[in-house]
């Protein structure tokens, strides 16, 4: 008999041991129960989301009043501490660490990369993402598959997706996080604030609405020098709390396959690092 309900299991372990392969397996009371915890929904305020673990057991609540992909994906992020911070305190997690929680290393991140790798495992979501642009059309698309939220789906189309792109997430006065592609990551950096001819400027100043994917200047986007010479793709839409959410896609690698040769002709990346790791 298999030994269930190990602390410690990564989403990737307990996909296999449940032998699945198909989104709509993806049944997230099903994976709980197997990591031996229940899931009950029940109204909350002021919360998403709590667990409450006792010895190999544990009750994970989740505000019936929110929409299925909030419910799936606070149900995976309780999952999470269930499975890495067990024996710590108990948690009891809001929206907003769910929204805001992708860059920094801590509990709540991790939670949230647990409810991604396991809803939206890579095995499953590299495929169906093979080829397709980097736009929200794409990630409206893929979250319905994965019935996620779009703001998740689209971190996973950016990191496992088929191009080099980046999602930014601006705030009305700064930018709040943003997640790189692992070709991007380290090589290619975001400006603080988005230039004037983005549709994300526009919509963070109020003056218009998403306008779907344009070809803008990469400047308008990217601090490297000489990024004015190269074009790149940006999506943005209206987001939570007054934010404005981008997709920049590099449909043309040009900037990057320039980097690339820069790179290798002084060798900066490697020295760079070395700088980075001293
Ligand atoms: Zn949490």
């Amino acid at each position: 008999m298999v030994e269930m309900n190990r602390p410690g299991m990564t989403p990737f372990e307990i996909l296999a041991d449940l032998g699945i392969h198909d989104p709509e397996d993806l049944d997230i009371e099903a994976i709980a129960y197997y990591c031996g915890a229940t899931i009950v929904y029940k109204s909350l305020f002021g919360c998403e989301a709590r667990i409450m673990g006792v010895g190999d057991e544990a009750i994970i609540t989740v505000n019936a009043r929110s929409a299925l992909e909030r419910r799936r994906f606070s149900a995976g992020h309780e999952l999470g501490h269930w499975m890495r911070d067990r024996g710590t305190a108990a948690f009891q997690c809001s929206e907003k660490m769910f929204d805001d929680e992708w860059s920094q290393e801590n509990p709540e991140q991790r939670a949230n990369r647990f409810a991604s790798d396991l809803l939206m495992p890579p095995k499953i979501f590299r495929p169906l993402a093979k080829n397709l642009p980097i736009t929200f059309a794409t990630v409206q698309q893929l979250a319905a598959v994965f019935k996620m939220s779009l703001s998740a789906t689209a971190i996973r189309l950016v990191e496992y997706g088929s191009y080099p792109a980046m999602l930014v997430c601006n705030g009305p006065e700064a930018r709040m996080w943003y997640v790189p592609s692992s070709n991007v990551k380290g090589r290619l950096w975001p400006v603080d604030r988005p230039g004037q001819w983005t549709h994300a400027s526009g919509i963070l100043s109020g003056r218009s609405r998403a306008n779907g994917p344009h070809d803008v200047r990469a400047d308008e986007w990217i601090k490297n020098c000489r990024a004015d010479q190269y074009w790149i793709k940006e999506d943005s839409i209206p987001w939570s709390g007054g934010t404005a959410l981008t997709l920049i896609w590099w449909d043309d690698e040009r900037q990057l396959i320039d980097l690339d040769n820069f790179e290798e002709e002084t060798g900066s990346w490697r020295s760079d690092r070395r700088r980075d790791w001293d």
